[in-house]
């Protein structure tokens, strides 16, 4: 792995040369103070800004080819035809989606995503291959037949031992599906089986008002934060996507355990499954709070800036509060508390931190203001701002160009057209 030097980019307002080795930022110095051997890969960022790569904490990269085919219909009949689709779906399918979903990514700033799919081994292959940083679950999902329990059971340890092969840099982990596609001695297995070996647990939780009404009826008036804490699923390891229906003992409990909580707010926007996220309410309880996409067949796209402003601007309407959701935070939930999450050295940029960035071209309209850069990254730019994008020290997009696209899009084309 070889060395960059960014010269004369600009790090908290100040001009500095940043320098990579070996995959880490080893050296912020004042711009001009760095001066390249031959081997070093050098990119003068004058005009440009240095931040950390973002994080998509809850997707479904291979629905990227899934755009648009349930549109209009209520969230459990879309679950319906989400899940018509995916009985056709193989490993070629999610390999080729997967590489489309890595290129949306970098060309729109994403260095690691948490992702919750079938056919995983392909998934890695096509992150590992774009350069990006996967998070990738074993899905749990036996919707409680004891047949497919026993035979995720078994595939479940045949991937675990797998992944015990892979570099460092992709992180093998558990998904349950949801508490209600997934028996209760199924979770429990998953729980122990997580936690035996150190792994986290990745699962859908409380994003719709249904499944806190289903879940009170059938588990004695718990709701599934509580019906969770009673089987001893909640604690730290554990990343909930959604948590959008949430009593003030839910938040109490997903606060207590310190359960990392990720808000999806264009796909519960657009299913309509709710928008009162309670930032403030589960921030104070100590939750760790981070954001996602969720997958291209409810957000449509994987956009972390346009996820990070409409995060904020939701909350300041239903609260009624312009000082909901600061920009600091935002750009915290989309970095660094990732970084906690996965107890990974990701989501900032200093020395010592993995060298996942991107460089923001500032010399154009959106930035050509008096306001903040984050301001203006978060609310006025969108993603065509992100010149170039480094992934565990290597260029994966240099000057807005990603290695081998249209080969990429060509190929997914093909592979699209067998699952229509
Ligand atoms: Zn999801």
């Amino acid at each position: 792995m070889g060395k960059i030097l960014l010269k004369n980019i600009l790090h908290k307002d100040v001009a500095s040369d940043l320098e990579i080795s070996e995959g880490v930022i080893t050296r912020i110095c004042p711009a001009g103070s760095l001066h390249p051997d031959d081997d070093v890969e050098v990119m003068d960022c004058s005009g440009k800004t240095v931040i950390p790569g973002l994080v998509n904490m809850h997707t479904h990269a291979a629905m990227s080819m899934m755009r648009g085919i349930g549109e209009d219909i209520a969230f459990h009949e879309w679950l319906d035809r989400i899940w018509q689709i995916e009985e056709k779906i193989d490993d070629e399918y999610v390999y080729h989606a997967t590489k489309v979903a890595c290129l949306e990514m970098i060309k729109t700033g994403t260095t690691t995503f948490n992702d919750h799919y079938w056919h995983m081994p392909m998934a890695r292959k096509a992150a590992l291959e774009m350069g990006v940083r996967p998070v990738l679950a074993y899905v749990i999902c036996d919707r409680n037949t004891p047949e497919e329990s026993e035979r995720q059971k078994v595939q479940c340890v045949e991937m675990y031992e797998e992944s015990l092969t892979w570099p460092e840099h992709s992180m093998f982990a558990i998904a349950i599906h949801a508490i209600y596609s997934v028996s209760e001695p199924m979770i429990l297995w998953a729980v122990q089986f997580a936690r035996d070996r150190g792994l986290k647990i990745h699962i859908h939780l409380s994003e719709t008002e249904k499944e806190v009404l289903d879940c009170k009826a059938l588990h004695g008036g718990m709701s599934p934060v509580e019906y969770l804490d009673s089987l001893g699923v909640l604690g730290p390891d554990v990343i909930a996507a959604h948590t959008l229906w949430l009593s003030q003992k839910d938040i109490e409990i997903l606060g207590k355990r310190g359960v990392t909580c990720v808000h999806n707010v264009n796909s519960n926007l657009k299913l309509a499954s709710g928008y009162r996220f309670l930032y403030n309410e589960l921030k104070a309880a100590g939750a760790n709070i981070c954001l996602g996409t969720d997958g291209c067949a409810s957000s449509n796209n994987l956009d972390m800036l346009e996820t990070m402003k409409t995060s904020a601007m939701i909350q300041k309407a239903w609260r009624n509060d312009p000082s909901a959701m600061p920009l600091e935070d935002i750009l915290a939930m989309a970095t660094e508390n990732a970084g906690k999450a996965f107890g990974l050295n990701i989501g900032k940029v200093e020395e010592g931190a993995e060298a996942d960035l991107l460089v923001i071209d500032t010399d154009n309209y959106s930035f050509l203001s008096p306001g903040s850069f984050l301001a203006n990254l978060i609310y006025s730019a969108h993603s065509d701002c992100i010149d170039s994008v480094i992934c565990q020290g290597r260029f994966v997009m240099k000057n807005r160009v990603v290695p081998g696209e249209k080969e990429i899009l060509s190929q997914a084309r093909e592979s699209l057209k067998k699952i229509l």
